[in-house]
């Protein structure tokens, strides 16, 4: 076991507060990692304030990390010592069901191990990103081409990933007009890859006060969703709508926004349940999904796309002492669009 320096939440209702963890020694299938940088997800102030279920605590968040390889095990072949990675929401799952086999971890039938939080294989709870080190099986490391700096390309393990999965399985590209509902971590991430795969690209929100920053970051198009007449003019227009909003919407509404066999896909996870309209479907074969991060081969496969097209996240770099002023802000909706913590400042 090897201390190391983190920032850790001691309860569900405390302050996260600085303090030391243990990491286990590196196994022969293992990969230490000097954090360089981790992003602050929304997800994380969930977990840690026991929003998705009870915790145990002290809990590290924590699963948007970049950092560079220090040590690897002896049976370590796909990464070496100076290599720079990332790990993002996933840390383990079982290898063998039918939707690992086909390299969708994210959908382990036994359920993948999150990067914090969770019950490690070795009993342990898994404990995340806010942290100098930390210790990964090799198998859910993966590289962070040059090209795209590590403070920017940390919240492409989670944005970036949750985005660019369901833009790829439902073919956003040329000749695609995609919608991305809400523009904030995830969705300034979603306008960005939607535009650089060649899609036209429209953001809903629900005021005009960022429009500038979306057409900045690749949007053609964007209306305020709280002007009624965006919902007439706008019926029937899109082949794809990745609502990345996590509070209740309107479904029925934006369902009518697709064109013919379009497909509204969640990627925000809501607490209440989502009523939907079963004639805003079957008028137009729509289809209403969901998508959760992705796997480990399309999470590399999304950074080559990121370096290939120069894009990472458009972030505020901030020292740990400044992650509790950040949660408010994260909960204001009041970040342009992602804090990432300087694990050197912990
Ligand atoms: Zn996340
Ligand atoms: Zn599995």
């Amino acid at each position: 076991m090897t201390t190391v320096k983190a920032f850790a939440s001691p309860s569900a209702t405390d302050d996260l507060v600085a303090t030391t963890i243990e990491r286990r020694e590196v196994g022969a299938n293992d990969v230490l990692i000097d954090i360089k940088f981790a992003g602050i997800c929304h997800s994380d102030i969930h977990t840690v304030k026991g929003d998705w279920g009870p915790q145990q605590y002290p809990l590290v968040p924590g699963h948007e990390i970049a950092g560079i390889v220090t040590e690897v095990g002896s049976d370590v072949t796909n990464h070496a010592v100076g290599d720079r990675v990332g790990v993002g929401c996933m840390v383990n799952s079982c290898r063998e069901c039918v939707n690992c086999l086909a390299g969708e971890e994210q959908y382990c039938l036994k359920g993948n191990i999150g990067t914090y939080g969770a019950v490690d294989r070795d009993g342990t709870i898994t404990q995340g990103g806010y942290s100098t080190h930390v210790v990964v099986d090799k198998d859910f490391v993966v590289r962070i081409p040059e090209g795209i700096d590590l403070d920017v390309a940390a919240p492409l393990l989670c944005a970036g990933i949750t985005t660019f999965s369901p833009l790829n399985h439902w073919g956003a590209g040329e000749g695609k007009k995609v919608a991305v509902v809400g523009l904030g971590g995830l969705g300034h991430m979603a306008v960005k890859i939607a535009a650089a795969m060649g899609a036209e690209v429209t953001v809903l929100s629900q005021s005009l006060k960022k429009q500038e920053d979306g057409l900045r970051l690749g949007a053609q198009h964007y209306y305020a969703t709280s002007e009624p007449e965006t919902f007439e003019r706008l019926a029937g227009s899109f082949n794809l709508i990745i609502n990345t909003v996590s509070a209740s919407i309107d479904i029925s509404a934006y369902l009518q926004l697709l064109a013919l066999d379009g497909a509204l896909v969640n990627v925000g996870a809501p607490a209440e349940p989502l009523p939907v309209n079963a004639f805003a479907l079957i008028g137009g074969r729509r289809s209403f999904a969901g998508s959760m991060i992705g796997g480990i081969r399309e999470t590399q496969e999304m950074l080559d796309f990121c370096a290939a097209h120069k894009i990472g996240a458009e972030v505020e770099v901030i020292s740990a002492d400044k992650i509790n002023e950040a949660y408010e802000r994260v909960l204001a909706s009041d970040v342009r669009y992602r804090f990432v913590i300087d694990t050197a400042t912990l």
